[in-house]
């Protein structure tokens, strides 16, 4: 579960700050998505970055699984973050020297001592991932041989190779055409029920949304309307 408390984040601008988040507070539940909408510049990916535990805010709370990411020191915020929270950015920053498969396993080859077993255990969540996003037959492509979607699809898989119960998604679907963003979305939609994710999904796709669980609207980094769609 993701709970933000009442979070405001600012940004140094000139003499004075701009207020990218304005006194959010959202709580996210195990095997649902909550959407997040708004213009350009409302706040959606600053919002998404503090929720990832990536920014600080000046002031509230980010509570994962119960734990108050803002009172952590920077070690013990990027352990939370390796172990509870998957996180999708809006360009796939795979690396390109690496295949489909071995962008789900490479974290861990770079970890700690590697024991057998471990990299069993990854190489089998890696095959397990590749299945779930549809990807069986393409593990052992590099990004330059995947469409946009296939390697968006990757970056996602990616994204839950450490069985995270929260998952942060910004704009998946902005470098796709209509019809492979909403196999994203749906993508999204079935692996936050299978793996019961707290998902939080920023998206510009107004189509989608009634397919969410709640969705949440920012104008100038405030909330202005919350609901629940079931
Ligand atoms: P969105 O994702 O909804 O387009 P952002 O969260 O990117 O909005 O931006 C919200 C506001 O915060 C904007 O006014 C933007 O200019 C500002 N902002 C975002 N990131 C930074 C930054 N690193 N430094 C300064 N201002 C920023
Ligand atoms: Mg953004």
């Amino acid at each position: 579960m993701i709970r933000l408390n009442d979070i405001t984040l600012t940004f140094p601008d000139g003499d004075t700050r701009v207020t990218a988040v304005d006194n959010v507070s959202l709580t996210a539940h195990p095997g649902t998505v909550t959407g997040i909408t708004g213009p350009s510049g409302s706040g959606k990916s600053s919002l998404l970055a503090v929720a990832a535990t990536l920014i600080r805010p000046d002031s509230g709370q980010v509570l994962i699984d119960d734990i108050d990411a803002t009172r952590l020191n920077p070690r013990e915020a990027t352990e939370l973050r390796r172990d509870h929270i998957g996180i999708v950015f809006q360009q796939s920053n795979l690396i390109p020297s690496l295949t489909a498969r071995e962008q789900l396993t490479v974290m861990n080859e770079l970890g700690a001592r590697h024991s057998r077993r471990k990299r069993a255990e990854a190489a089998t969540r890696a095959d397990m991932l590749l299945d779930a996003v549809g990807l069986t037959d393409h593990g052992d492509k590099r990004p330059h041989q995947l469409s946009g979607g296939q390697r968006q699809r990757v970056n996602i898989a990616r994204a839950l190779t450490n069985d995270p119960s929260v998952l942060v998604i910004d704009e998946p679907t902005s470098a796709l055409d209509q019809e492979r963003g909403a196999s994203i979305i749906e993508l999204i939609l079935r692996l936050t029920d299978e793996l019961n994710t707290s998902t939080l999904l920023v998206t510009h796709d107004l189509i989608n949304l009634p397919r969410m669980h709640g969705v949440v609207h920012l104008v100038d980094g405030r909330l202005v309307d919350t609901f629940a769609t079931t």
